[in-house]
């Protein structure tokens, strides 16, 4: 039985006339999948729950927050305890030190660190302090990372920009962009190339150290290593964008698993438990340029809200806490469900080629191995736009967009794995 959308089509009808595309944010829009985007009325553990009484299993989780799956009563109960107590103050509070306390402790290369709303703005926070730190104007991305919406970064930035197909954004003028270099991921001599090319002016390196707003990408062994080993040598930074990965892949992050220590880490989604919150942090001597210490200017009236504090002291102590078992069931679910529907896709003759790595998971419509945003981009679109539709219509919802790592929560269990694989199965054989 098909599924009904016709109060979300008539609320997004609605939003429309309102709101550019309907949403706040492009890719909700679902253009490039199609059909209805539904709205949500509520959501609990890894379901949400629609305008039609529809309940859909969740593998976008907010697009990275919800890591313990929706409404988690610790979460819950500490944003109302927080609330009842005044929403905002413009002045500080206990609960920010203890929030930077709980991130220090599991993100050993962060020293000090600071609350902003977003991460968009953490990665702009961390670029200028880059900048101010090397006295150099050069910032080194990489195609099909994505650090936010700020000006200099729109460039080959992965996430909604490549899903929508444009090459960067209107309204950038190419001043803007003109110190931002984007390049492979992957490629160790193109960045051997950009210093030799830019000698003594790239203040840092920014990268995703996991893909995942390209679908996920993993680095290549000793990819990361080799930047750490090159920014050292050339006197840039390196700055680790974990706004994704951080708490994700790890407690501390991708830089944990791969042993790497960057000069600085910026953070988001997770650290605010659904509410918003980025930080960025690292060296203590680099943190202590930012006013009113030093001459790097950053502000925000809303930077460590009281309720965002709440939602992330919540969520991450929760994480620290269970670390023990929590990471290993997110891993192990994962890898079921990456492994489980590529099989699905083997046995009915679709090509797949699948990436995941702890509670991230992609899963390309192309035979290619995907080790950058080139081989990402050999996937057939209309195949995963298929894809996408025939899983919502089984109660599945994944993200909107073949640039988009899929989540797995802590609420994600046996029951979760073993639907998402026959409903894989029987999608698959429609798509042939
Ligand atoms: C989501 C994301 C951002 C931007 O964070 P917003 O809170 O959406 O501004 C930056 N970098 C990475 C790696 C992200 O995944």
């Amino acid at each position: 039985m098909a599924l009904s959308f016709t109060h979300s089509r008539a609320l997004q009808k609605r939003a429309e006339s309102l709101i550019p595309g309907g949403v706040d944010s492009p890719v909700r829009a679902f253009r490039s999948v199609g059909g209805d985007p539904p709205f949500v009325e509520r959501a609990q553990g890894a379901y949400l729950y629609d305008a039609d009484g529809n309940r859909f299993l969740d593998y976008f989780g907010s697009w990275g927050p919800m890591i313990l799956g929706h409404a988690h009563p610790a979460v819950v109960d500490a944003v109302q305890k927080a609330a009842a107590n005044g929403t905002s103050f413009g002045a500080s509070t206990a609960a920010e030190a203890e929030l930077a306390s709980l991130v220090v402790q599991a993100v050993p290369s962060i020293e000090m660190l600071r609350f902003v709303s977003s991460g968009t703005e953490a990665v702009m926070s961390a670029i200028r302090l880059a900048r101010a730190f090397t006295g150099r104007k050069f910032i080194l991305k990489f195609e099909g990372c994505y650090h936010g919406h700020s000006d200099a970064l729109l460039v080959k930035a992965g996430s909604g920009v490549a899903t929508l197909g444009i090459p960067g954004s209107a309204g950038v003028p190419e001043e803007t962009v003109q110190f931002t270099l984007a390049l492979p991921f992957n490629d160790l001599s193109a960045v051997e190339e950009a210093f030799r090319l830019h000698a003594g002016q790239i203040a840092c390196i920014i990268i995703e150290p996991v893909v995942g707003n390209a679908g996920t990408i993993l680095p290549a062994p000793g990819y990361l290593e080799a930047l750490r080993a090159i920014t050292e040598r050339e006197g840039a930074l390196l700055i680790f964008d974990e706004v994704m990965t951080g708490f994700r892949l790890s407690l501390g992050g991708a830089q944990e698993i791969f042993h790497i220590k960057p000069d600085l880490t910026t953070l988001g989604k997770i650290i605010g438990g659904g509410l918003p919150v980025g930080a960025f942090g690292g060296r203590r001597e680099i943190m202590q340029m930012l006013a009113p210490l030093g001459p790097v200017y950053q502000a925000g009236t809303l930077s460590g809200n009281p309720l965002a504090m709440a939602a992330g002291i919540a969520t991450v102590s929760h994480l620290i806490a269970e670390r023990e078992t929590v990471y290993a069931h997110l891993a192990e679910t994962t890898r079921q469900i990456a492994v489980g529907v590529a099989r699905e896709a083997k046995a009915a003759g679709v090509p797949l080629s699948v990436n995941w790595m702890g509670s991230m998971v992609t899963w390309f419509f192309t035979e290619k191995n995907v080790i950058d945003f080139d081989t990402a981009s050999t996937s057939d679109m209309a195949r995963f736009g298929k894809f996408h539709r025939a899983m919502l219509e089984r109660g599945i919802w994944l993200p909107p967009s073949q640039y988009e790592a899929a989540f797995v929560s802590a609420a994600h269990g046996e029951a979760e794995v073993d639907y998402t694989i026959s409903a894989a199965r029987k999608v698959f054989s429609e798509l042939l």
